[in-house]
């Protein structure tokens, strides 16, 4: 489906809702996000809506990975960033609030206050093969 009528992200590409633009193209499109966490904090989405990463075909896909290291080149420039994170949230429980597929670029800069609690853990023994081997097996 490539409109789905109350998807905000839909209305954007639409034109029904008015969007700050940086860049479109035939499958994808990139504008400021509305509640920037930093100067520069931009989106790039495809146009047909694809709900989460799992969802988008290899096309789109290869469109979309195109467009992220050149996005993030002018992140860097435009912005006088030292860095910045790709954030790309899938499901409710992974903070995802608009369910159109969607790549943040959020700029970095020191004592931005910014950042994400991670609590790194271990694996007891036998279990990283265990489950490196289930994700491999579960490969299309
Ligand atoms: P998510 O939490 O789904 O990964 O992020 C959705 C993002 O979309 C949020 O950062 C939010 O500020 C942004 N957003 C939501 N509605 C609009 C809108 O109408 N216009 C723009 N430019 N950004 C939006
Ligand atoms: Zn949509």
């Amino acid at each position: 489906m490539s409109i789905v009528d109350d998807c905000v992200f839909c209305k954007i590409v639409a034109g029904e809702i008015p969007c700050t633009k940086v860049f479109e193209d035939e499958f994808c499109l990139s504008f400021l996000d509305i509640g920037p966490l930093a100067e520069g904090h931009t989106l790039l989405i495809p146009k047909i809506h694809y709900g989460q990463l799992p969802d988008v075909p290899t096309e789109t896909m290869t469109a979309l990975a195109t467009q992220l290291p050149r996005i993030g080149r002018a992140i860097l420039k435009a912005t006088g960033a030292e860095g910045f994170n790709v954030l790309q949230n899938n499901g409710r429980i992974a903070g995802q609030v608009v369910p159109h597929v969607h790549f943040h670029f959020i700029p970095r800069k020191a004592e931005d206050g910014l950042g994400y609690r991670w609590q790194a853990g271990s694996y007891p023994a036998g279990r990283a093969d265990e489950i490196a081997r289930c994700i491999a097996e579960s490969l299309d």
